[in-house]
């Protein structure tokens, strides 16, 4: 992209994220949008207890992201980490199925001592953003408990990541619930960047436990009425880049495709659905729905992906702003 376009942009937008898929989109926006304009509200349903310590996976991968520190090959964790406590914990016999380097158990270890002493997520979050210098606001959905729950054919309910991680994705889905959204409050800001914003954008991040979970916790739907809303579609070709997000559409009975993304947030929610060219010919279904679509190269390999397809996304959230 040419210098000129970076940070001449005036709008202010809203992204609702994951981890590594809503990372990338966050990554793009925080390229092409002053600090100041850009908020990122990221799912906290992942956020589990493995080793006594309080880990919020999507709220890590967003904060090393945009700090720079993300491992670039796996998408999550730390770049140049290194194992010496995991190695020590799995000659101790503990347990090894959730990987976690030293760099990385520093972020856990403080925010557990934190927590525990009674400060929120949210507040955590904003100091630990502030000390790996990033300038944009980062706000985890809420500061209440919520709990992704999998419900599965083979194994019943199982915890997010004992599916996610342990189980590696492969029992069959048969649906979710989310343990504590009822009386889970939206993080303070939340509500207020909202409404302070231009647009929204639905990263390409898991419909149903990343991005689902974030609109359940902010209830209040009042807050995307007359709201320009842009999903980006984490399905390309009827498959995710990476995780479970296709499978879970199958198995749920539903074909695996971008026009099924933009069917299942739907025309109430969404003003524009931001779909693949290589998902060209389901643009005109995409419309019939009554959503706006947009055709553009939306995998994210370098860095310079991510700030091209995030300026189309404001181009795009522009052209309803008029
Ligand atoms: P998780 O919390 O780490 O599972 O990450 P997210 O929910 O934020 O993102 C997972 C989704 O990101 C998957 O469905 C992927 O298909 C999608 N994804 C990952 N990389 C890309 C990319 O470069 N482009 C698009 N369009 N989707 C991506
Ligand atoms: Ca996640």
């Amino acid at each position: 992209m040419k210098p000129s376009n970076l940070h001449h942009e005036t709008i202010k937008i809203v992204a609702l994220a994951g981890g590594v898929g809503g990372a990338k989109l966050a990554d793009g926006l925080a390229q092409v949008l002053p600090p100041e304009n850009l908020t990122v509200i990221v799912n906290t349903g992942d956020d589990f207890t493995h080793w006594g310590l309080n880990i919020s996976p999507d709220v890590d991968t967003v904060c090393y992201t945009l700090a720079g520190l993300a491992n670039p090959v796996s998408g999550w964790g730390r770049r140049d980490e290194s194992w010496q406590v995991f190695q020590q914990m799995e000659r101790l016999g503990a347990e090894t199925w959730f990987r976690l380097g030293d760099q990385d158990l520093a972020t856990h270890l403080e925010r557990t001592r934190r927590l525990r002493s009674g400060e929120s997520l949210s507040s955590i979050t904003r100091d630990f953003c502030q000390r790996w210098g990033i300038r944009q606001r980062i706000l985890p959905m809420s500061d209440d408990r919520v709990r992704t729950m999998v419900n599965t054919v083979e194994m019943g309910e199982l915890s997010f990541q004992e599916y996610f991680v342990h189980q590696r994705c492969q029992p069959t889905v048969k649906g979710f619930r989310f343990d504590g959204i009822e009386s889970a409050q939206p993080a303070p800001g939340t509500l207020e960047a909202l409404q302070n914003a231009d647009a929204i954008v639905f990263c390409p991040s898991n419909p149903w436990v990343s991005v689902d979970p974030i609109l359940k916790t902010l209830k209040n739907q009042t807050v995307f009425e007359s709201k320009c809303l842009i999903a980006v579609s984490p399905i390309i070709g009827g498959e995710t880049v990476k995780g479970p997000a296709a499978k879970m559409f199958r198995e749920l009975g539903f074909e695996s495709s971008a026009l099924a993304v933009a069917r299942h947030y739907g025309k109430s929610l969404l003003t524009g659905f931001v779909l693949d060219n290589a998902d060209a010919a389901l643009a005109d279904a995409v419309a019939d729905v009554g959503i706006s679509p947009l055709v553009t190269p939306t995998l994210m390999t370098q860095p310079a992906d991510r700030a091209r397809l995030a300026q189309d996304v404001l181009n795009f959230a522009k052209s309803f702003l008029l």
